[in-house]
Formats: structure tokens, C-alpha cells, sequence
């Protein structure tokens, strides 16, 4: 078949020009919690996406940081993940990630109610930009890789910003695949992103997920995004039809990989 003959090119290509050595392979094995339980299949799946990832995508450094292959394997290899099922040509449209130190600041103008424009300064500690680059902030990064914070992931949110925007503006629905009926997509969500907000507002202590997610329905998707592969039970438990969604989108089972994580 001409497109296995095509993608065994650009893997020998990609080996060639980048190559994921097996130490650095078998140190994000050993290191980052979400690939320490993934199954042998999965396992050369995911080195291979991560191998062409590295090779499709430019990184820069900025803020003095310096980019070396062990940064870009952590992030490529937890976004590759994302797509184990959906493939890479999921992150196609754009190429570069920027990479700082630490969280960083913007400048923006944000228009108020009446229309007026004001200068704003924000702290990110990631930010995708809609057919653009995506910039992240390392010590977050690493923070979120090296420990399992359950509902916490810089990297698979801003990911699944990127996934979201696949299909024009990121407005928290992916391009579904078709056997996924749309309104059941929209239906669960929404009434989830509903009851969020109406905690948030009622000011509880106890949202089901991370307030954040109420910010807004894309913000919505990339949050129970990073539950979805932290914390799939407590996903399933709080908000089971947008779990089932996720579970149809991605294709895959975290919680069966986090079932087979050794406990402690
Ligand atoms: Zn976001």
C-alpha cells in the first residue's frame, strides 16, 4: 500500500534526521506517570508518533530557555499520546511551539461591554493561538509530567486547544468522528459546562471539576481533557456523558491504563 510505504519513509527519514534514542525512550518511560503503564502495542505506537511529532514541529526557546531533545520528547511524547488512536494529522495547520522558562506575561486589548478597548497584561502558563504557534511554559511542564496532579496538565490542555481548533474556531467540539452524533456530543456537554457554571456562581467550594473549565466552553473541553487522561474515574463519576464523549473521541481507555499503574 502506497501510504504504509509512504509513512515507513518518513519514519526512516524522521529516525534518521531526529532520532528518539532508546535512552531518552526508556527515560520517558520510566519517568513521565502517564507512559509508565502503556501496553507494549501502544508503547511502539506512541515512539513512532513521537519520533515523526519531533520531526513535523519546530521548537524555540524563548526567554533564555534552552530547547534540548529531552524538553521537546516530554511534550511531544504526552501529545502524541493524545492522539494514539486519532493520529498525527490531527496537529497539522501549524508548527511551532515556543517554549519559556516559566509562566509568562501578554499584553493584550480586551474590549469591554461598552465597546471600549483596554490595555491588559496576563500571567499564561500556555496559550494556543488558532492556526499558530502554541507556547508553553516549561516549569509547568514539568510539574504536570513528572507527578500526576489528577485534573492537572498543562500540555494536554493546550493540546486539546489544538485538537478543538482542527475544525476553525476552538469552541469546545472537535470534528467528531461520524459514527458520533453531534447533538449527543453538544447535549452532554453542555449540560455539564452548565451545572459548573451554576456552582461557580453559587460560589461552592466543591465543583465537580476544575472551576477553570467554566471560563468558557473551549476552556471546558481542554479540562475534562486533563481529566480524561489524569483522572478518568473521577471524570466517569462527576460528569459520566461527557466521559462517555471523550471516551468515543479519543478512542482510547485511560482507565485502564491507570488501573495498571502500580499504586503508591
Ligand atoms: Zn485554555
Amino acid at each position: 500500500m502506497i501510504l504504509s510505504w509512504w509513512r515507513r519513509f518518513r519514519l526512516r527519514r524522521a529516525l534518521r534526521r531526529s532520532p528518539l534514542d532508546d535512552h531518552t525512550w526508556r527515560r520517558l518511560r520510566q519517568t513521565l506517570p502517564l507512559l509508565q503503564p502503556l501496553q507494549v502495542k501502544e508503547a511502539v505506537r506512541l515512539r513512532e508518533l513521537t519520533t515523526l511529532f519531533l520531526e513535523d514541529k519546530v521548537f524555540n526557546g524563548a526567554g533564555g530557555l534552552e530547547v534540548d531533545l529531552w524538553k521537546r520528547a516530554v511534550i511531544a511524547s504526552q501529545a502524541c499520546l493524545m492522539v494514539l488512536e486519532l493520529g498525527l494529522e490531527s496537529y497539522h495547520g501549524w508548527t511551532e511551539i515556543i517554549l519559556y522558562p516559566e509562566i509568562f506575561r501578554v499584553q493584550r486589548e480586551v474590549t469591554d461591554e461598552v465597546g471600549i478597548v483596554h490595555p491588559q497584561t496576563a500571567a499564561l502558563s500556555g496559550e494556543s493561538w488558532e492556526r499558530g504557534p502554541l507556547v508553553l511554559a516549561w516549569n509547568e511542564i514539568e510539574r504536570d509530567s513528572l507527578h500526576l496532579h489528577p485534573g492537572r496538565h498543562v500540555v494536554i490542555h493546550e493540546f486539546a486547544h489544538k485538537l478543538d481548533a482542527l475544525n476553525g474556531r476552538a469552541n469546545g467540539m472537535p470534528p467528531l468522528h461520524p459514527e458520533m452524533p453531534i447533538e449527543e456530543w453538544t447535549r452532554s456537554l453542555s449540560e455539564a459546562y452548565a451545572r459548573l457554571q451554576e456552582q461557580v456562581e453559587h460560589g461552592s467550594h466543591h465543583t465537580c471539576i476544575n472551576p477553570y473549565g467554566a471560563t468558557g466552553p473551549a476552556e471546558f473541553f481542554a479540562v475534562v481533557s486533563e481529566y480524561f487522561f489524569t483522572a478518568p474515574h473521577h471524570l466517569e463519576e462527576r460528569c459520566p456523558r461527557v466521559f462517555d464523549e471523550l471516551l468515543a473521541y479519543y478512542r482510547q481507555d485511560p482507565r485502564k491504563r491507570m488501573e495498571r499503574r502500580p499504586s503508591g
